[in-house]
C-alpha cells in the first residue's frame, strides 16, 4: 500500500492558525505587535525567496517585519553593529540572519552576538545548550517542524529506531536530539558512516537532511518506515525535490512527506511561533 503523505502545507496552516490566534490575544492583552529582523547579506537567489516567504509569513501573522538587505561588500564588524541596534530595539523580539553568509564573515561571530533572547533560528550556543538539556524556549524552525509534522500523525517515537541522515548544526544534531527527548533510539549518520543502507534498513523513522538529490531509494528502507525528508534540491529541469526517491520509497514506506511541501512549510510556521515566544520573553509574559 502507498505510505500515507503528511502533508506540511496542511500542518503549517493550521499551526499557524493556532499561533496567529494566540499573538492576537497576546498583542490585545500588552499592546505588542511580534516584530521580527531578517538580515540578509549579499545576493544569493535562493536565501532572498527564504527571505520574502519569512516577510509574507509576518505579515500574514500581523507580525511586524523589517528586513535589512546588506551588499555581498558589508564588514563583519558592520553586520555586527546592525545587531547590536537591533539587540536593543524594544520594536525587534526576534532576529534572524539568513545564512550562508559571505565567506569573509564568520558566521559563528555572528550567531554569538545574536542576544539569545531574540536568537529565533535556536543557533546560539546558549539556546543549543539549553536545547541539550531539554529546557527551552525556542527550537530551530525545521527539526521544530519535523517533530510538528509527526505529531499530527500521533506517532509515538518512545522505543522507535530512528536513524538521522546528516549531522548539520541546524538540522541533523538538533533533530537527533529532539528525537531523544521523545525517548527514540536514534543513530546518526554522515558521509563518514559505513554500511549507511544497512543502518537506514533499521529504522523505524528515517529523517534524511543530506542536500543530495534523491539519495535515499527504497532498497534503503524498511517496508513500513516513517520517512521524513528535510532536503531541498533541484533537479537539472530546475524542479524542487527532496533527499528522497520519493515515488519508489512511498510505495515501501507507511508515512512519508513530500518535497515541496513537506518539511519546508513547516520551518517558517516554526519562525513564527519562536517570533511570537521572543515577543512574550521581552513582555516578561513568559
Ligand atoms: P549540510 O550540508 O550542512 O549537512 C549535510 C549533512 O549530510 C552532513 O552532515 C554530511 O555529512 C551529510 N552527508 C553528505 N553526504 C553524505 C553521504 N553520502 N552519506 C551520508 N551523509 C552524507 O546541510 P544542512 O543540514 O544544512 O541541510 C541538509 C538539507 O536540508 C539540504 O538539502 C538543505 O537545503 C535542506 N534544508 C531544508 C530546510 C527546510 O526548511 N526544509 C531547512 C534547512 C536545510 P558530513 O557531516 O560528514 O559532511
Amino acid at each position: 500500500m502507498p505510505a500515507k503523505i503528511i502533508s506540511g502545507k496542511d500542518v503549517s496552516a493550521s499551526v499557524k492558525a493556532r499561533i496567529k490566534t494566540e499573538a492576537e490575544v497576546f498583542t490585545a492583552k500588552t499592546g505588542i505587535a511580534p516584530g521580527l529582523a531578517v538580515i540578509i547579506v549579499g545576493e544569493d537567489p535562493a536565501s532572498q525567496i527564504y527571505v520574502r516567504n519569512k516577510h509574507k509569513a509576518c505579515k500574514d501573522m500581523g507580525f511586524a517585519s523589517f528586513e535589512h538587505t546588506l551588499p555581498e561588500s558589508t564588514t563583519e564588524a558592520e553586520l555586527l553593529s546592525l545587531i547590536a541596534k537591533l539587540n536593543s530595539d524594544d520594536s525587534v523580539h526576534g532576529i534572524l540572519v539568513q545564512m550562508p553568509l559571505p565567506k569573509h564573515i564568520n558566521e559563528n561571530a555572528v550567531i554569538n552576538a545574536i542576544n539569545p533572547d531574540k536568537d529565533v533560528d535556536a543557533f546560539h550556543p546558549e539556546n543549543v545548550g539549553h536545547i541539550m538539556i531539554g529546557d527551552y524556549k525556542f527550537l530551530p524552525g525545521t527539526p521544530a517542524g519535523v517533530m510538528e509534522l509527526l505529531a499530527s500523525e500521533n506517532i509515538d517515537i518512545t522505543g522507535k529506531n530512528c536513524v538521522v541522515i546528516g549531522r548539520s548544526n541546524i538540522v541533523g544534531k538538533p533533530m537527533s536530539m529532539l528525537l531523544l527527548h521523545k525517548h527514540g533510539t536514534v543513530t546518526i549518520c554522515h558521509s563518514r558512516t559505513k554500511n549507511l543502507p544497512e543502518i537506514t534498513r533499521g529504522a523505524d523513522i528515517l529523517v534524511a537532511a543530506i542536500g543530495k538529490l534523491g539519495f535515499v531509494t527504497a532498497d534503503m528502507v524498511k517496508e513500513g518506515a516513517i520517512v521524513i525528508d528535510v532536503g531541498i534540491n533541484r533537479t537539472a529541469e530546475g524542479k524542487v525535490r527532496g533527499d528522497v526517491d520519493f515515488d519508489s520509497v512511498s510505495e515501501k514506506a507507511s508515512y512519508i512527506t513530500p518535497v515541496p511541501g513537506g518539511v519546508g512549510p513547516m520551518t517558517i510556521a516554526m519562525l513564527m511561533l519562536n517570533t511570537l515566544t521572543a515577543a512574550k520573553i521581552f513582555a516578561k509574559t513568559i
